[in-house]
């Protein structure tokens, strides 16, 4: 196949209308001759950029539509995803944010705790909890009068 009958038939090949012998005939010559495999390329091109143009591209409502239905279609079960939940490798820090988990719980228990309350007072009970102390005032004598001679006593009468 020489050139100009490669050119003439260049464009049905670009729109896949050669078939048999003649389409490769046509692929043989481009493998072979630079430039009409140039043109090629160009008319290969066109086609692609006027295919991009026509092209309607699907809304946002109609890409949301499809994600729910892939979602609804091909999510696992429940059962598979709590089992996955359970297997899955737990990381380094895990273990010190499990072993925080008490020091947590007390903190937060203390924190709700009412205050504690003053464990009430004990009476005295013993001859020690009667003796004075020491920082207190020393204690006042009232109504005694020293010149009276105690009646029973009987000595002294
Ligand atoms: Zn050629």
């Amino acid at each position: 196949m020489d050139c100009t009958s490669c050119q003439r038939a260049l464009i049905d090949y670009v729109y896949d209308e050669l078939h048999g012998d003649e389409r490769r005939e046509v692929s043989r010559h481009l493998g072979r001759c630079p430039s009409c495999a140039l043109e090629f390329c160009q008319h290969r091109e066109e086609l692609d950029e006027l295919t991009r143009a026509y092209a309607e591209a699907p809304g946002d409502h109609v890409r949301q539509a499809l994600r729910a239905e892939v979602e609804r279609r091909f999510r696992p079960p429940l059962w598979r995803r709590l089992l996955g939940a359970w297997t899955r490798p737990v990381p380094a820090y895990g273990v010190a944010v499990a072993g925080l988990l008490p020091v947590l719980v007390w903190v937060i228990s203390a924190a709700a705790a009412p205050e504690p309350r003053e464990p009430p007072r004990a009476e005295p009970t013993s001859a020690r909890d009667f003796a004075p102390r020491e920082d207190a005032p020393p204690p006042r004598i009232a109504g005694y009068d020293a010149s009276t001679v105690l009646s029973h006593e009987p000595g002294l009468m």
